[in-house]
């Protein structure tokens, strides 16, 4: 089957939204809806005649589920995403930054090892939990999508309320000893792959090694200066073409 895979980078701190769709028929899957994102992607879908069949949370931050709701307003479609998370979306206007989001209502939760099909899609799910209690990965084939657990060189922030280092700690182990390759597509900038992670991204490294305790500190803490989560650009909605294959 022929898959095509959409990627944009929007919202107020330029969350990576995949909208993944399937040739035979032009139904898609969305991973990740960021803030003032909603209308436009679901303008996107009209105008390609692409019928969307899900969104899937990472995590509940306001900046991957901020624009779920204006998306359902055109689109009633089911939101999957992991119960621990479920405040965090239900709060995502209220979030600390006072970024404009609208709250987010998780419909359908996902487990760890679960394996969830959606039309002619097979997701495979891996709760790994750390930045957020909910955070989870999901698997499609050669991809994984890794929100803000696993970026290029670099894990996502531990130090927030909703945050738990010993967590991630553990969900790293889980990801160091995966022994497939993905590419992985992570919620902020750049895309990579795993085995490239494995070998070269120090927090990797460190969850192999021995003698490195848990720790109870958070293992990833940005000190901002004028970003809220990451480095911030704005950039204008623009779906691009990313990755075209036959699966
Ligand atoms: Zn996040
Ligand atoms: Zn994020």
């Amino acid at each position: 089957m022929k898959k095509k895979l959409y990627i944009t980078a929007s919202g107020r701190v330029n969350t990576n939204c995949y909208i993944m769709v399937d040739e035979a028929n032009n139904n898609c899957i969305i991973v990740d809806l960021p803030d003032e994102t909603g209308e436009q992607l679901a303008e996107f879908c009209q105008q390609n005649g692409i019928t969307p069949l899900a969104i899937l949370l990472t995590h509940g931050h306001f900046d991957h589920c901020g624009g779920v709701a204006a998306f359902l307003r055109e689109f009633n479609v089911p939101v999957y995403g992991h119960a621990n998370d479920i405040e965090l979306a239900k709060n995502a206007s209220k979030n600390k930054w006072r970024v404009r989001a609208e709250d987010c209502d998780i419909t359908n939760f996902v487990n760890d090892g679960e394996t969830i099909t959606i039309g002619d899609f097979i997701i495979e799910v891996m709760h790994t939990p750390g930045h957020t209690m909910g955070s989870v990965c999901y698997f499609i084939e050669d991809l994984m999508f890794s929100g803000d657990t696993l970026f290029h060189t670099d894990i996502g922030r531990t130090d927030f309320a909703e945050s738990n280092p010993a967590e991630m700690y553990k969900s790293l182990k889980k990801i160091a000893k995966i022994e497939k390759d993905y590419k992985v597509l992570p919620g902020h900038e750049e895309y990579t792959t795993l085995k490239e992670e494995q070998e070269n991204n120090v927090y990797l490294y460190i969850v192999n090694t021995p003698t490195m305790p848990p720790t109870n500190r958070p293992i990833k803490k940005v000190s901002t200066s004028s970003s809220p989560l990451h480095r911030s650009r704005l950039l204008p909605w623009h779906p691009r073409q990313g990755i075209e294959r036959s699966c």
